[in-house]
């Protein structure tokens, strides 16, 4: 049976000229990274390599980015080592209430720990209200940590705005941008970022491999113990193979960003308005505009999202009901309660994630076979 992919928001395939790069580093080249014979100096040279191409794809200097194991690790080590770093400034930490999971979580750890975290609401569009944001401001934030786009919606927040502010105040901004690298343009000097996570399996590079930014002079305080690795910053033997990987994902979708983006819009913007047209009863979540390309999040009122994705899964279709970290009982999202849902529409609700090489052709088939099975599933009930 034929695979349609449609859950890249979860994760992506890894692209060919990707695992090609990779290989020589599984292989031949698996020196240390810091060992000081050539073998190890060749692993060095191509992890500063990738360094440079990841940096030059966000505006930063090579020297600002740091690898880790995920963008989950990267959250972590954002949100956690500023707030260690900078408790003698006070020990208020402002978020949204739509953040991933490794925010969040982290934000609930550091509240356990004695610090105070602010969650901001979401408008029903589900982007943060900068008056609510300056409001929330006191004496003692240390951190503003807003993702640039969310994972379940789709929608970029204003984040150079939000640097703006942050910076007014004399507080360091962080995002995650798990969602947008590779998929909205970044430059976090022009946007005000001080750190910016992100994670190689969302643009088509290798699951367990992420990096945070962080710029120059900002303090922040390593969380595992171990080797002086990246700048003394990061504990661990560098994931070299992996890290060259995200090097050529980075540089692989920018070179081509014009066509890439394009691409997803089209597919994204056939979706919604044949949806629209052919299956009554939908609601479409998160900004129309202010939106990721390749985002869908479609409310099918009467319609259980977890029949469903059996019933897509059952002709080779992947999507997904709720972000992929919640799984079990249909847990009503976090991100659609922050927007206003109730429960059931809540639990009604599917994501459908465009990708490179989904085409046309695929997206007729889901709309089609949405059509059918969503009167189906109404019918039941
Ligand atoms: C996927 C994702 C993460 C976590 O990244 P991992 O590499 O899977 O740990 C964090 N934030 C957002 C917005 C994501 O989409």
């Amino acid at each position: 049976m034929k695979i349609r992919y449609f859950d890249h928001a979860a994760t992506t395939y890894v692209k060919e000229d990707v695992i090609k790069e990779m290989i020589p580093y599984f292989g031949e080249c698996y020196g240390n990274a810091s060992a000081m014979y050539s073998l190890g100096r060749k692993s060095k040279y191509a992890m500063d390599k990738s360094r440079n191409k990841i940096a030059n794809a966000i505006g930063a200097s090579s020297h600002e980015i740091y690898f880790t194991s995920c963008g989950s690790e990267s959250d972590n080590l954002g949100v956690k080592g500023v707030a260690y770093a900078n408790k003698d400034k006070g020990n208020h930490i402002i978020t949204s209430k739509i953040e991933h999971h490794a925010v969040l979580n982290s934000c609930k750890s550091l509240e356990k720990q004695g610090f105070e975290v602010t969650y901001l609401n979401v408008q029903p569009n589900g982007m943060v209200d900068l008056n609510e944001l300056v409001t929330s401001i006191r004496d003692d934030t240390i951190l503003i940590s807003i993702m640039t786009a969310n994972n379940e919606i789709g929608t970029i927040q204003p984040i150079e705005e939000i640097g703006k502010i942050a910076h007014h105040y004399n507080i360091l901004f962080h995002t995650d941008a798990v969602q947008a690298i590779g998929n909205i343009k970044i430059n976090v000097k022009e946007m005000n970022i001080d750190l910016l996570s992100m994670s190689g399996h969302k643009f088509y590079a290798p699951k367990g491999v992420g990096a945070l930014y962080v710029k120059e002079g900002v303090k922040f305080e390593k969380i595992q113990d171990g080797g002086h690795q990246e700048h003394n910053k990061r504990a661990g033997t560098e994931n070299v193979a992996q890290i060259v990987g995200m090097g050529k994902a980075i540089e692989l979708i920018y070179q081509d960003f014009e066509k890439y983006n394009k691409h997803l819009l089209d597919l994204r913007e056939f979706y919604f308005s044949e949806i629209e047209k052919q299956i009554p009863n939908i609601k479409i979540n998160g900004d129309r505009e202010k939106r990721l390309p390749g985002n869908s999040n479609i409310s099918f009122s009467g319609v259980d999202a977890q029949e469903l994705l059996f019933k897509l899964d059952e002709i080779g279709i992947c999507a997904s009901a709720v972000s992929a970290c919640s799984t079990g009982d249909p847990v009503p999202s976090h991100v659609l309660t922050a927007i206003g849902l109730d429960q059931n529409l809540a639990n009604s609700t599917l994501r459908v994630t465009f990708g490179e090489s989904n085409t046309k052709e695929d997206v007729e088939f889901l709309i089609d076979n949405l059509k059918r099975l969503t009167y189906e599933l109404r019918k039941n009930i």
